[in-house]
């Protein structure tokens, strides 16, 4: 079973005591149950329980404290974080939220060069508090070279801090709100620490309509003294950016938690609802969206899962996670998205009803491709690979898989986040030549297309400044390294041929979709329309491989439900 199903908890840790402390995790929400989960969520009440419960358990200061910090379990695996992700985002977005914003405060902190601080963080993460980080502003949302929050240096060496921010999760709570500045005289960057409860910082209101708490803040001439001052300068910069690098890689596993849950839900309501004397289950569309969802539920799983071990073994030397980890953020995501929104047209009416889990998927998912860089932005970041990975590959020694106990210390230290274009990729060639299932083979002569099209009819000056026209191209590139890592990790995480079959059977769909976008882009010359033409395929036809793969979808009706649900 590749999906998690907390019924089974079937997620393999490297020690007992991880294990453990998920288990708690699990158990806390299944016996808070789905009535109590729907009451908070419809009544947005914000997670004051769960974070007792964390506190309790040494949830937060476990998984985010590097080691070294704080108690001997204390480290930043990243393997234990996306767990965490995944199973706190099966039973809700808040849930997760509140770790995620956590872990987006505590990056300037850890990744600073202000020992006081860590060592205060460390403290306040065992005493159970949450943590939030302060860069979105009301009026320059992804462009953040134009934040005014300022820090005015005052004839005393101390600093007074005004200005406000937008979009801040657990603003209205956070012991530290990381918060990225320039100073006033220098137009220098700087990040630094204010807490929300101190009287000149004005939580003003929850810019949004929901559990979590997404706060605009104002800060009134906040006094600000060196301890409170994470990094400055350039390294403040490349500090928030690398913050973020580090978080995002969540917002995949947080869709993945919550499309997983409606999977389960869509499957149990479809099986057992009968129409016309027949279930619905028996409708052939039906059984193409479950297979379709779970193909792509898989693949969002088993590519997350390798792009772990890629963060996990990042390095100066290997900067491969570059890409990896926006694809986590903004495909996987977008993958979860297209689950739910296609599990829906399944169970129709059902997905508005106030009792079920669904709500919350529907509602939640298409927050997540949102997040810390829009699709867009993390498209543009992944462009930047294309060249390198597909023409110029290095030369890197094979990496396993990597669950090990281990601090993940590189991701504090990534130091600057220039030089994209020069970061190069093991050959990709090698994991698809090892495998030639029929959909395989379709799908790598589409690849051989698709670099034909960049070989013989190059983008030109106009087009490749046309964002729309990169964009396009970026989601055909995207398929490649995605098929690419779900290959590598297909033995480990137990994909059958068939299945594997079946995923490849929706890329080569998807590829010929965006292939059939770019063959349209109003821009292009004939050329160019006759390669990307070139690119079109169907998938290799196999009723026999579908009917196996459906009656393993139908079989997981039953497998998970809440002990309170209907
Ligand atoms: C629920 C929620 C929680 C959030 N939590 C936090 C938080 O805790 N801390 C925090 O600091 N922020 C937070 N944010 C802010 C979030 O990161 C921003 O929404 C995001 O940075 C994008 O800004 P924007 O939505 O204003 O889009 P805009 O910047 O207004 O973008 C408008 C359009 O321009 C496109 N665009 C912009 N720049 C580029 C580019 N370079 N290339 C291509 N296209 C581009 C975008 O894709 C988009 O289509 C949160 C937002 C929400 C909704």
């Amino acid at each position: 079973m590749i999906l998690f199903n907390p019924k089974e908890h079937n997620i393999k840790y490297s020690n007992d005591k991880d294990r453990e402390m998920m288990q708690k995790v699990i158990d806390y929400f299944e016996e808070k149950g789905l009535k109590s989960i729907k009451k908070d969520w419809h009544e947005k009440v914000w997670n004051h329980d769960f974070v007792e419960f964390m506190k309790e358990n040494q949830v937060l200061a476990t998984l985010m404290t590097p080691a070294g910090y704080g108690a001997e379990d204390s480290r930043w695996d990243t393997y234990r974080n996306v767990m965490f992700a995944e199973v706190s985002a099966f039973y809700g977005i808040t849930y997760w939220y509140t770790f995620q914003v956590s872990m987006l405060g505590l990056g300037p902190i850890w990744m600073g060069s202000n020992e006081e601080i860590k060592n205060k963080t460390a403290k306040l993460l065992q005493e159970g508090e949450v943590f939030a980080f302060g860069l979105s502003e009301k009026e320059h949302g992804a462009d953040i070279y134009s934040s005014d929050m300022m820090l005015y240096p005052q004839a005393d060496g101390t600093y007074k801090a005004n200005g406000d921010k937008y979009y801040i999760g657990n603003g209205n709570e956070a012991a530290i709100v990381s918060t990225f500045a320039k100073f006033a005289d220098s137009g220098e960057y700087v990040f630094f620490g204010v807490n929300s409860k101190h009287e000149n910082y004005e939580c003003v209101k929850n810019t949004v309509n929901e559990q979590n708490y997404v706060a605009e803040y104002v800060v009134h001439d906040y006094p600000i003294t060196d301890a409170d001052i994470m990094e400055k300068g350039p390294k403040a910069w490349d500090n928030m950016l690398n913050t973020i690098n580090v978080c995002k890689f969540n917002l995949g596993w947080g869709a993945l938690g919550l499309a997983t849950h409606a999977f389960y839900e869509a499957i149990n309501h479809a099986a057992y609802r009968n129409l016309y004397g027949k279930y619905v289950t028996d409708f052939p569309h039906v059984k193409k969206i479950f297979t379709d969802s779970y193909a792509r539920l898989v693949a969002m799983k088993v590519f997350a899962e390798r792009a772990t071990d890629y963060m996990r073994a990042a390095s100066e030397k290997d900067r491969r996670y570059l890409l990896f980890n926006p694809m986590v953020k903004m495909k996987v995501t977008r993958e979860g998205e297209r689950v739910v929104q296609d599990l829906w047209d399944v169970i129709a009416a059902k997905g508005f009803e106030a009792e079920p889990f669904f709500e919350i998927a529907a509602h939640e998912t298409p927050m997540l491709p949102k997040l810390e860089g829009t699709v867009h932005v993390n498209m543009a970041l992944i462009v930047k690979f294309m060249n390198n990975y597909l023409f110029n590959p290095g030369e890197f020694p094979e990496i396993g898989k990597i669950h090990d106990a281990v601090n993940d210390n590189f991701l504090f230290d990534q130091g600057p986040t220039s030089g994209l274009g020069k970061v190069q990729f093991h050959d990709y060639t090698k994991a698809y030549e090892l495998v030639n299932t029929p959909n395989i083979t379709i799908f790598k002569e589409q690849i051989n297309a698709f670099k034909e099209f960049l070989i013989k009819a190059t983008p030109d000056k106009n087009q490749a400044k046309d964002i729309d026209y990169l964009l396009n191209l970026g989601d055909l590139f995207c398929l490649i390294p995605y098929g690419q890592l779900i290959l590598e990790n297909k033995d480990h995480m137990g994909v059958s041929d068939d299945l594997l079959d079946q995923i490849f059977d929706f890329i080569i769909r998807d590829f010929s979709k965006y292939a059939t976008d770019l063959m349209m882009k109003p821009s292009n010359s004939d050329k160019q329309r006759e390669l990307a033409m070139a690119i079109l395929r169907s998938p290799s036809v196999n009723q026999e491989r579908f009917n196996k793969i459906w009656d393993e979808v139908y079989n997981l009706k039953d497998a998970y439900k809440m002990k309170d649900q209907d």
